[in-house]
């Protein structure tokens, strides 16, 4: 039952969780109170009345292009970055449900025994049961990323925008932590972010999003409020939309 009766800005959206945002301070891997804190996060917003999916990424564990450089098979290497999405999806679910909520882990690469295969129909199904959905194993394909994944899901999932969170508030024309003449953009167009390689996911996932309209949001990830800010309009964002 939603604990506000204001409307959301956004209702249904897909989060991207970088494999990184799960490392919290370490160089690698999962961090227990960083994930514990990522999971609160989500299930606020479905509290909040808003139907939360999620597609993870892995490059805190394995990214296929490191291994593909020393020589080995992209396929193979890209299968093992994609299993290492999987070990971080089922440590958020475990985070979730330590919590008292509840959320379902959907994998592009069936493993019936260890999670739910993807499938549209039950995704939704979950997610209007108040369920936070998961979507691991990226798209089940070598050669692609997760931005591109989240993208996707979102598009299948009739989501009304994608967020990315990341250490900064929005989209900037060069990293605010360096230049301190960054200039910060409220709203963009996909061809802009394109045209000026504006890091807002990779170009693939940007131009997806352009051909499907859908609205890419890039927000702090510890901002307050967290995504039921961006949700209800509260928080500060960047949007990367048509127009
Ligand atoms: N990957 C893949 N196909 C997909 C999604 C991911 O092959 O559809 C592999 C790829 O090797 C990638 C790794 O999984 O490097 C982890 O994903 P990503 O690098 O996007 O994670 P993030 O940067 O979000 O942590």
């Amino acid at each position: 039952m939603p604990k506000t009766a204001a409307p959301l800005q956004y209702k249904r959206v897909l989060v991207k969780v970088s494999g990184e945002a799960m490392m919290g301070s370490n160089p690698f891997g999962i961090d227990e109170t960083t994930i514990a804190a990522i999971a609160k996060d989500l299930t606020d917003a479905v509290d909040a009345g808003g139907e939360i999916c999620c597609v993870v990424g892995g490059g805190n564990i394995f990214r296929g292009i490191s291994l593909a450089t020393h020589g080995m098979n992209r396929t193979a290497a890209d299968h093992i970055g994609m299993l290492a999405t999987v070990m971080n999806g089922l440590a958020l679910h475990a985070a979730i449900e330590a919590n008292g909520k509840h959320a379902r882990v959907m994998s592009a690469i069936p493993m019936q025994s260890v999670c739910e295969a993807f499938s549209r129909d039950k995704a939704i199904y979950h997610m209007k049961k108040g369920r936070v959905v998961i979507f691991v194993a990226g798209i089940g394909n070598p050669y692609f990323t997760t931005d591109t994944t989240a993208v996707l899901r979102a598009a299948e999932m009739d989501c009304h925008a994608v967020i990315k969170a990341t250490q900064v508030d929005g989209v900037y024309s060069a990293d605010p932590k360096k230049d301190p003449t960054a200039k910060r953009y409220d709203t963009l167009t996909y061809q802009e972010a394109l045209e000026k390689h504006l890091k807002v996911m990779d170009a693939t996932a940007i131009a997806l999003a352009r051909d499907a309209h859908m609205p890419l949001i890039v927000c702090k990830i510890t901002q307050e409020g967290g995504i039921t800010g961006v949700l209800n309009g509260t928080a500060k964002f960047s949007v990367v939309t048509d127009a």
